[in-house]
């Protein structure tokens, strides 16, 4: 555990105990913040689990990675005029303690329902959905692709951020509530959707968007051009051993990429971003990490093109400045005609965004949005009766917090669905 007791303590003292829950609302879980707290002050530790078990069974993993300073602290009102409550410090204390004295993540009833409901996927969106119905006594099959759970917190988040024995321990409590789960299963490849639907009363498809998108650009076909998301999926690195690697994006998979690579011994790692430091929506901790590790940040700066005779050797790049645009919530970056310059380069990693897997979501017979994620309505009912959506794959805001809640919603819908 990072903390004491003590200091736990102190942290917990430090909240104002607000009647007005803005940290609440800002927690995309809607977490009763300053009631857990309220347990920690008094040292009632499984009481504040239960509190949080209440919205979340992730607790450990979002105290340590949600961006709290956009979310649950962005809002606190201690924030205001100085430091914000530490809220995810105190969270994934709680969450460890409970791994550690083996609090249980209750169950909300004794019944047995008769009913079964598959889950795709085994993200926080399909175990959040998986723990939601299992505590409510439905029997529940998650099929996962890997030999382990987890999705983007296995394969994505590097070790360096999330420790996966963490990981594995709450994955553990979670199966707990009585969840079967199917490794090595790959919907589109080894499971087909109409068997699912002949043997399940439900379905639940969270597997994600994972994939890299592209620029569009000349040269992104070159040898030593990669994905991010791919990258840190596979764990499949080329030898960075004194290399020059430029990382384009400004995200959570540019920083994780770049951090990762530099570790893995580059000799030098830029981060090429379009907009301005204040715009860039990775965490301000992991910018100032990806900094004192080494890397270089351009800014405003945009990629132009790749050069190279079938592989990398150099990258054009493009200064930008921020224009404000009508109908634009935040300035726009615009190209400085003639700002070009080039650099030497060794390889290239796109973290631009991610997508669908498109053979899958393509041969599903479901209808997708223009983006190409699973169309859902209010109640996350695909365009198919019994088929239901979230989390990445129907276009959620892309964090854990806001998959985990898509998780939980989808469950009870799928329980007004199947007890109508
Ligand atoms: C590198 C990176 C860093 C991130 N950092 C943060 C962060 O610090 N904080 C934060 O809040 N968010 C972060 N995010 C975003 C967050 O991880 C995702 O929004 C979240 O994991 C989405 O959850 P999900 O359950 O929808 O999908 P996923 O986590 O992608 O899980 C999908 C699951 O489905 C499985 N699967 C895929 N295809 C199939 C198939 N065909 N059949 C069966 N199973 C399949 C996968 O193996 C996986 O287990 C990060 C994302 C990335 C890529």
């Amino acid at each position: 555990m990072e903390f004491s007791k003590e200091e736990i303590s102190k942290k917990a003292e430090y909240c104002l105990s607000c009647k007005i829950k803005m940290c609440q609302k800002g927690c995309p879980l809607g977490n009763d913040i300053t009631q857990f707290i309220s347990y920690v002050k008094e040292g009632k530790y499984e009481e504040a689990y239960k509190t949080l078990c209440e919205t979340t069974v992730l607790s450990p993993i979002c105290g340590r990675i949600c961006p709290h300073k956009s979310q649950c602290e962005g809002s606190c009102v201690r924030g205001v005029k100085g430091e914000s409550v530490s809220i995810g410090n105190l969270e994934a204390y709680i969450g460890d303690l409970a791994i550690e004295n083996g609090y249980d993540i209750p169950k909300l009833t004794n019944e047995r329902k008769n009913k079964k409901i598959a889950i795709i996927g085994g993200g926080p969106a399909g175990l959040t959905a998986a723990s939601n119905l299992a505590r409510h006594g439905y029997t529940v099959t998650i099929f996962e692709k890997y030999d382990k759970l987890g999705g983007i917190l296995r394969h994505g988040i590097p070790d360096f951020r999330l420790d996966k024995n963490i990981l594995d321990k709450q994955i553990e409590k979670i199966l707990d509530l009585g969840i079967e789960v199917k490794y090595g299963a790959i919907l589109g490849k080894n499971i087909k959707l109409e068997e699912l639907e002949n043997e399940f009363d439900a379905i639940f498809l969270a597997f994600g968007a994972n994939i890299s998108s592209k620029m569009g650009i000349e040269g992104e076909n070159l040898n030593g051009v990669y994905g991010g998301n791919e990258l840190l999926e596979n764990n499949n690195h080329p030898n960075y051993i004194g290399k020059k690697v430029a990382v384009i994006g400004g995200g959570n998979v540019a920083m994780d990429t770049a951090r990762t690579i530099k570790k893995l011994g580059a000799e030098e790692v830029k981060i090429i971003y379009r907009r301005a430091e204040k715009q860039m929506p990775a965490e301000k901790k992991e910018i100032e990490n990806a900094k004192k590790e080494g890397i270089e940040l351009l800014f405003q700066t945009n990629v132009v093109k790749i050069l190279g005779n079938e592989k990398v050797e150099k990258i054009e790049c493009i200064k930008t400045e921020l224009v404000k645009k009508e109908g634009e919530a935040r300035e726009v970056p615009i190209d400085i005609a003639g700002s070009n310059y080039i650099i030497p380069m060794d390889y290239i990693v796109m973290a631009v965004g991610s997508k669908t897997e498109n053979e899958i979501v393509q041969n599903l017979g479901l209808e997708l949005t223009k983006k190409g994620n699973i169309s859902v309505d209010e109640h996350y009912m695909t365009s198919k009766e019994k088929i239901f959506a979230g989390g990445d794959l129907s276009g959620t805001k892309a964090t854990v917090a806001w998959a985990s809640r898509s998780g939980r919603e989808a469950a009870n819908e799928i329980m007004k669905f199947l007890e109508k």
